[in-house]
């Protein structure tokens, strides 16, 4: 982070953060992610989840933010007691006193009077949250490489079928679902919801749904049928959608965007073709190129966003995937399509880290290829362009040994398995997919 930024956030936390405490952090009071699929919830993304109690929220559906679990973390804070379940920040704090931890961003995104209020009053009082992101429903068309039966209705099909996927060294990954998952008919923690949704709307500024897919969720159309009711409410609303779904549901979006003032779409792909498909089972490329195209035309949106997860199987068509974002932001405009880089990291051995230093290098020479030629261009933001530049930076890092990871061999052992069985079940066959040079080096791996 350049200096003078840096500069400032220490000064912001000085102002703000320290009077309160030395362990103060907004997100623990005004941002919340709520799976109502399971009953869990977290405060911010980086502590892991906790269960809210059943008993708790149908006496008071504030419960679902406001656990006993998270009053306590809180009380902690205002003392200036370190949570231990954010250890993320503490570790980066330690490194210094100029080092600024995520509890500094997390917070600053907040009004001085809304946190002056949280830290005033008691600890044990219920807040309403002023950033929520929600998952009604685990119903999903889609059963992607990394993901798993807790987000999955598919997954969870297929696991049930053929059984957990078995000696990849990876134990919680392809495993039954939760066994507390809920189905979204008949889940009180869903009641819980709707009991506190007209107070929440109230004062909640941002909701995010996710999922599953959320536009298969009747709870997704129920809380846009609310802005159709109220035209006038300015809570921005975001939506992260597989864009995968029939065409009557694509429409549907598209008509109820015409109600809401503030709405930003989120989907998903970092490949192109056969491979796009093979790494989200159940996606059709072309039915995606032309839901996001129908969704840009048609579509309300302040904002229309790709999110790319660059694994091992996207590398050989993700530059391809870059060219076709250029060209549909050519047509719509720069601030449609925006592309944001995540780097697979669980499971490991779907990480790019996986593969062949040939492959890599590969890789590396088309992206940075793709940059120079691109850098200069109007049609990508810095963001977008930083996040390719961390990406061609990490490619040269992951070539040393990787301390957080199992050894790169014995992950090419649990890859090659995991690609095995995952063609057994899906009948399908990577060798048909993927260019020649996967497939030998895939196939000299000896398992
Ligand atoms: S202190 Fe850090 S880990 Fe904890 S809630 Fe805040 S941002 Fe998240």
């Amino acid at each position: 982070m350049p200096k003078k930024d840096n500069e400032s956030y220490l000064n912001y936390k000085k102002r703000v953060i320290d009077p309160v405490s030395s362990s103060f952090c907004g997100a623990k009071w005004l941002n919340t992610t709520i799976w109502l699929t399971n009953g869990a919830t977290a405060s911010c993304h980086h502590p892991p989840s906790h269960l809210i109690e059943l008993e708790e929220v149908q006496k008071n559906p504030a419960a679902l933010h406001n656990t006993t679990f998270k009053k306590i973390k809180r009380l902690q804070m205002l003392k200036g007691i370190r949570p231990t379940e954010c250890e993320y920040c503490w570790r980066i704090e330690d490194m210094g006193p100029d080092f600024i931890s995520d509890r500094v961003f997390k917070t600053i995104i907040y009004s001085d009077e809304d946190l002056k209020k949280i830290a005033e009053q008691s600890w044990n009082q219920d807040v309403i949250p002023k950033t929520m992101e929600i998952a009604f429903d685990r119903a999903c068309n889609f059963a992607c490489v990394y993901c798993n039966p807790n987000f999955s209705t598919t997954w969870d099909n297929e696991i049930k079928k053929f059984g957990a996927y078995e000696n990849l060294g990876n134990k919680n990954h392809y495993i039954p679902s939760d066994p507390r998952m809920r189905d979204a008919e008949n889940n009180p923690y869903v009641e819980a919801f709707w009991k506190w949704w007209p107070k929440l709307s109230q004062e909640l500024e941002e909701i995010r749904i996710t999922g599953g897919e959320p536009l298969l969720s009747r709870e997704t159309w129920r809380l846009l049928e609310h802005f159709e009711k109220n035209p006038n409410s300015g809570m921005r609303v975001a939506i992260n959608s597989n864009l995968g779904v029939k065409k009557a549901y694509i429409k549907k979006l598209a008509e109820q965007s015409q109600y809401l003032r503030d709405l930003h779409l989120y989907t998903s792909l970092e490949a192109v073709g056969k491979e796009a498909e093979y790494i989200r089972d159940g996606l059709n490329f072309e039915d995606w190129k032309n839901n996001l195209e129908y969704l840009a035309e048609n579509a309300r949106l302040t904002s229309l966003n790709v999110m790319m997860t660059v694994n091992a199987l996207s590398v050989f068509s993700t530059v391809e995937f870059l060219d076709f974002i250029k060209e549909f932001k050519s047509r719509h405009g720069r601030g449609t399509g925006v592309i944001s880089v995540n780097i697979l990291r669980i499971p490991d051995f779907l990480s790019i880290t996986t593969l062949p230093d040939k492959i890599l290098a590969e890789f590396q020479e088309k992206l940075v290829k793709w940059y120079r030629a691109n850098e200069k261009s109007d049609l990508f933001v810095d963001f977008e362009l930083e996040s390719i530049r961390r990406l061609i930076d990490y490619i040269t890092e992951v070539t040393k040994p990787m301390s957080d990871y199992q050894p790169r061999h014995e992950r090419m052992i649990y890859f090659k398995r995991f690609i095995l069985e995952m063609d057994r079940r899906r009948q399908r066959d990577y060798r048909r997919v993927f260019p020649q040079n996967f497939s030998d080096w895939l196939d000299s791996v000896s398992i």
